[in-house]
């Protein structure tokens, strides 16, 4: 969990934070799992990472160390640790730093070995092992090269994963949440959050959105573990990618799109969307669509339009740009749109750079008040933690300040709320 530090909110805010606030889009084992590795994002150079994770190492017998959220670029020598340092610190413990963007990572020796990367290995297609001049890997893997690594770090085990959930349960608690959506709910997620209930240990509502293809299985077993509190809540679908990787799809070109994808990338035909929200209306549940470009808003709401979905709660989670167009369509269709404000103070130079054009349908959210969604109901604030802090000042700053603490440009700053109004997209009524 990283947080640059210009996304740190500047108080004061003058409003006092409610009771009852509900995280509506947070992802609870990956949470847990990330704060069971060692937090790098304030070290202080490549040697300090290194003494976190010899430290980390002697104090737990697990087998695999793992450091994340490093930032290189902000240590004094702007520089991965070299091999030799690593190892030594290290030893024969395979242990990975990750970078803070989760584009690259650093393996030891052991690491390496495990993974079976040797000068031999070809770069995946995708990613790059990064080499001596005389082709020996260096430790450093690059975008798909990491997963050579990472899909030989064991997966918890059934008390590890109570453990994480613990974990990522008393960090939201701890933050004023009393309700938590997961939006990618693994099929084990309701069983597990179930034993935590059965022994008093669960403090949160949770509302699960699994993958839509494992929704049939899910539902079937849900008699099985939902308890008061802990319940099924519909199927996560996605529509399209995301904004660093300009994946996401829009109704315009990119001023700087990748290579062939002018307008990003639909990941489903507005066929496929009409069947995903038709299978799960057929089971009683709504969808949630991951859509952040305007156009895959659009597809998504066209797509509920044709379905006519029996289920109520039909969410589109991040609707990042939305079309003056389709802004009162979210109401029309009793479509609820949830946004997660704290990311704008992480993309502001990426939505700059990318939408120059867009600027002002960055989170409309003062249009779609306008438009008849009401805050906490159908317009609801989450964080997409663990890939950012869950911390709801964050989305607080964003949603009214329209821009960091620190200052700089403001995005969108006729869409603004008022922090009541922000504050109220975070509070739930119903609950526990
Ligand atoms: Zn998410």
């Amino acid at each position: 969990m990283t947080a640059p530090t210009a996304a740190s909110p500047a108080p004061p805010f003058g409003h006092s934070r409610p009771s009852r606030l509900r995280e509506a889009h947070a992802h609870l084992a990956a949470l847990g799992r990330e704060m069971a590795f060692v937090a790098l994002d304030d070290a202080s150079s490549g040697d300090d990472a290194l003494q976190r994770l010899a430290r980390h190492a002697r104090e737990t017998p697990d087998d695999w160390v793992i450091g994340v959220g490093a930032r290189p670029e902000a240590w004094p020598e702007r520089a991965w640790p070299p091999a030799a340092a690593f190892d030594a610190a290290l030893g024969a413990r395979p242990s990975i730093i990750r970078c803070f963007d989760h584009h690259a990572l650093l393996a030891n020796s052991a690491a390496l070995a495990r993974a079976h990367i040797s000068a031999r290995t070809p770069d995946p297609a995708g990613g790059v092992i990064a080499r001596t001049p005389s082709g020996e890997p260096t430790g450093l893997l690059l975008e798909h090269a990491a997963h050579l690594v990472w899909s030989h770090v064991p997966e918890p085990d059934s008390d590890a994963r109570r453990t994480h959930l613990r974990r990522a349960i008393a960090h939201l608690a701890s933050l004023g949440f009393t309700e938590v959506h997961d939006l990618l709910s693994q099929p084990w997620l309701g069983p597990e959050l179930a034993r935590l209930h059965d022994a008093g240990e669960l403090t949160l509502a949770v509302r699960l959105y699994p993958l839509a293809p494992d929704l049939p299985a899910v539902a079937a077993s849900a008699p099985g573990w939902q308890r008061p509190g802990l319940s099924l809540a519909g199927a996560k679908i996605f529509a399209d990618g995301t904004l660093n990787s300009r994946t996401a799809w829009m109704l315009h070109p990119y001023a700087d799109p990748a290579p062939g994808l002018e307008r990003g990338k639909p990941m489903m035909t507005p066929d496929d969307l009409r069947a995903a929200i038709s299978r799960a209306d057929a089971l009683g549940l709504p969808i949630a669509a991951h859509a952040i470009g305007d156009a895959a808003v659009r597809a998504v709401l066209d797509a509920i339009e044709a379905v006519r979905p029996r289920a109520r709660g039909a969410r589109i989670e991040h609707a990042e740009i939305i079309d003056e167009a389709d802004v009162p369509r979210f109401a029309a269709l009793g479509v609820t749109c949830s946004v997660q404000p704290c990311h704008l103070l992480y993309d502001i130079e990426a939505l700059t750079r990318a939408l120059p054009h867009r600027l002002h349908r960055v989170l409309p959210l003062r249009d779609l008040l306008g438009a008849g969604l009401t805050p906490g109901q159908t317009l609801l604030f989450g964080s997409d933690v663990p890939i950012v802090r869950a911390d709801p000042l964050d989305s607080i700053q964003a949603a009214v300040r329209r821009a960091r603490s620190s200052g700089g440009p403001r995005i969108a700053p006729a869409q603004a709320l008022s922090e009541s109004e922000a504050w109220q997209c975070f509070v739930h009524s119903d609950g526990p």
